[in-house]
């Protein structure tokens, strides 16, 4: 049996093609697997669990079919749908897992991220981070009609696009620093992180010890998932 990994989805209306395909994959390769962990961006954008989105629906039923027929499914916040909460959890019987989690993986004890706390060089990044995790914010947000809250969630895309684009590829990806200093803190080996869209198993030596960084891809052309189990893990396309 095996533990399925996947990330950065960001499944949206403009996109239904890759919603059609991880409902598939909800189907078959998912149902056959130990549990199902989403480490973060499962959506493109989440307004609050109050906000009914009707692209939205067909997944959370999805999801839903998956947990009550026996594979658990962890979801973890990305930044974008880190407001996901009780609500969500509640519909599609998944469970909100923290950021970062040490998991046993069958056998080894491995960190979960979604991986934008890695990226330390982005600081305007970081900074935004910092203010839309504040709790009191946050519920300022959700106070709001969802139209407004839609609108301001679109606001927020257009310019992370417009920024991305003008930044260099290097600040977009973890730092070096960043990573060893987290697997040390945590004494872990193995790390399994989303985010930066650049899948790839990285070997680092911690303290004379190897240790390795797996980064999921992500939903765009196709499916990218981990696949883990008792010999190892390795990245597939579905
Ligand atoms: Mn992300």
């Amino acid at each position: 049996m095996s533990t399925l990994f996947i990330s950065d989805l960001h499944l949206s209306a403009e996109r239904p093609g890759i919603t059609h395909l991880f409902l598939e994959f909800l189907r078959n390769q998912a149902a056959e697997a130990d549990a199902l962990y989403i480490l973060g961006d499962l959506f493109e954008v989440w307004i609050g669990d109050d906000a009914s989105v009707p692209e939205h629906r067909t997944v959370i039923e999805g999801l839903r079919h998956l947990a009550d027929s026996g594979t658990p499914v962890y979801v973890m916040h990305g930044n974008r749908d880190f407001l996901m909460a009780k609500g969500f959890e509640e519909a599609s019987g998944c469970r909100i897992i923290p950021d970062p989690i040490i998991i046993d993986l069958h056998g080894v004890p491995t960190l979960l991220m979604h991986g934008d706390t890695l990226c330390t060089d982005d600081i305007e990044y970081q900074r935004f981070r910092a203010q839309v995790r504040d709790p009191a914010r946050q519920q300022q947000f959700l106070s709001l009609p969802p139209e407004q809250r839609a609108a301001i969630a679109m606001d927020y895309r257009t310019q992370s696009r417009e920024k991305s684009s003008q930044k260099p590829q290097e600040i977009m990806d973890v730092n070096p620093q960043a990573v060893e200093n987290t697997m040390r803190e945590h004494r872990v080996n193995r790390l399994i992180h989303g985010h930066t869209h650049r899948p790839a198993t990285h070997e680092v030596t911690i303290d004379g010890k190897t240790a390795r960084r797996i980064v999921l891809g992500d939903w765009y052309h196709q499916g990218s998932v981990l696949i883990c189990n008792e010999t190892g893990c390795h990245l597939t396309a579905y």
